[in-house]
């Protein structure tokens, strides 16, 4: 288990020490940290942490349900939101996709054609669609939404052909208690075979070998602002 301090006072040095840390792991592995981006899992966190964090100078943040970064990034933190890049790590269901579409600048759970028709349908309307990362099944769990690997070059023939999208990259949650490694380098070839260059895998737990194996953003919750408090 990480302990991590959730005092706001001290959530600039917890975000110093993880920069640190990937810088450290991308040097390790010859990479570059200006090709890491740290985004800030805000989920479930109290104001004054997210207030805390905005200070520090971080400017990406994650967020796993619609509804509830609209309540945060339209309402409590709208003067920053012109500043940051917001970016949807959670589900996302086809009935949201105006919503989604409207607040973020980044969604990364594509993984599914009915969100590709509801995206479409955006994009006549709007002239414009968020930057897209399509979600990864790596583990082939039943309950985790996510593109199977042996789908994945079908699913993006139909983006690309069929609806004139073109995702930037990958995303995956390895399995709870399983070793992420070989999550990670699964992702990362097939990131390279489809020739997409992003790929955002890691997380508080193993953010270090995913640096390590290519992610271009890891995504940080617990480490950067403590536990979660689930009520
Ligand atoms: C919550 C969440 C994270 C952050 O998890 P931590 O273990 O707190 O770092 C990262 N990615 C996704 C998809 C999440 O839902």
């Amino acid at each position: 288990m990480i302990t991590v301090s959730s005092n706001p006072n001290s959530l600039d040095d917890n975000r110093r020490q993880i920069l640190t840390q990937i810088n450290a792991a991308a040097k390790r592995a010859g990479r570059s940290i200006q090709n890491v981006t740290l985004t800030a899992v805000s989920k479930i966190q109290p104001d004054d942490r997210i207030e805390a964090m905005l200070e520090t100078g971080q400017r990406v943040f994650g967020e796993n349900r619609v509804q509830e970064a609209q309540n945060r990034w339209n309402d409590r933190f709208k003067e920053s939101r012109a500043k940051i890049e917001l970016r949807l790590i959670g589900p996302l269901q086809s009935n949201k996709v105006p919503d989604a579409c409207d607040l973020f600048d980044v969604i990364e759970t594509l993984d599914r054609e009915k969100l590709l028709k509801a995206f479409v349908k955006y994009r006549a309307h709007k002239q414009t669609l968020p930057r897209l990362l399509i979600q990864v099944n790596t583990g082939q769990e039943a309950q985790k939404s996510g593109i199977a690997p042996h789908d994945l070059s079908a699913f993006l023939a139909l983006c690309r052909k069929t609806y004139d999208i073109h995702p930037e990259g990958l995303m995956c949650i390895p399995p709870q208690g399983e070793a992420a490694s070989p999550h990670f380098w699964l992702l990362k070839n097939l990131a390279t075979e489809n020739a997409l260059p992003v790929l955002s895998m890691g997380m508080s737990n193993d953010f270090e070998t995913a640096v390590k194996m290519g992610a271009t953003h890891v995504r940080l919750g617990t480490a950067l602002f403590g536990a979660r408090d689930y009520k």
